[in-house]
């Protein structure tokens, strides 16, 4: 995690963004994703990249996932400004592929940013792609619903919304880690337990 520069801010981050030529996604995007939320969020939620619609609107998780997502959220009782949300990596690859190896790379110092200025309590990472490019994990399976640490930082892993969508097991998986994932922020808020409590 890169160190904050005292000067920096969500808005500069997403000017960056926006204008960003670093890899070739910034040839085919309409319109690049920095990611949306308060400063004073708690959770960040990390997904893959835009997809279709995220491309059309400059905005992370609006089209189906999304939706699922917001659904998901309202139930868990978890509220849009308590969170972040945002992609590991911030324009749409060609076709929804998986982003490359290079694209990760090129992108990862503004995610790096963000995080270094949200100082988010837990990183929730949607999926196996952030799940890989932010712990080098890959079973979601085996290890989603847990909280682990990583250098002083709380990660909480669950399944992409999108994957969810035709599978109603992982929908109920989803909604059960999100729900979890609500209680443990409200209960660290109220005594600074440790996480050795919850492992
Ligand atoms: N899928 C993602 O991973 N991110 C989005 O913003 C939308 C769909
Ligand atoms: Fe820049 Fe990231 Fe977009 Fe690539 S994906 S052009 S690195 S903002």
């Amino acid at each position: 995690m890169g160190a904050q520069k005292h000067d920096d801010s969500l808005e500069k981050i997403a000017a960056n963004v926006r204008g960003c030529p670093l890899c070739k996604l910034s040839r085919s995007r309409k319109n690049a994703v920095p990611g949306e939320g308060q400063l004073s969020a708690k959770i960040m939620f990390i997904g893959e990249a835009p997809g279709r619609s995220e491309d059309e609107k400059g905005r992370p998780f609006v089209g189906a996932a999304g939706r699922i997502l917001d659904e998901l959220l309202k139930k868990a009782g978890i509220e849009r400004s308590q969170v972040f949300i945002t992609n590991i990596v911030k324009c749409r690859p060609p076709n929804n592929r998986v982003p490359k190896e290079d694209e990760l790379t090129a992108c990862r110092p503004y995610l790096d940013r963000q995080i270094a200025l949200i100082k988010p309590k837990v990183i929730c990472i949607l999926g196996r792609t952030a799940y890989s490019a932010l712990l080098g994990g890959s079973s979601i399976t085996a290890n989603r619903g847990k909280i682990v640490e990583r250098a002083g930082q709380k990660y909480f892993l669950t399944f992409h919304p999108a994957a969810v969508i035709y599978n109603k097991d992982l929908l109920s998986a989803l909604e059960a880690d999100l729900k979890k994932l609500a209680v443990e922020i409200n209960k660290k808020e109220e005594s600074e337990v440790s996480l050795e409590d919850y492992l």
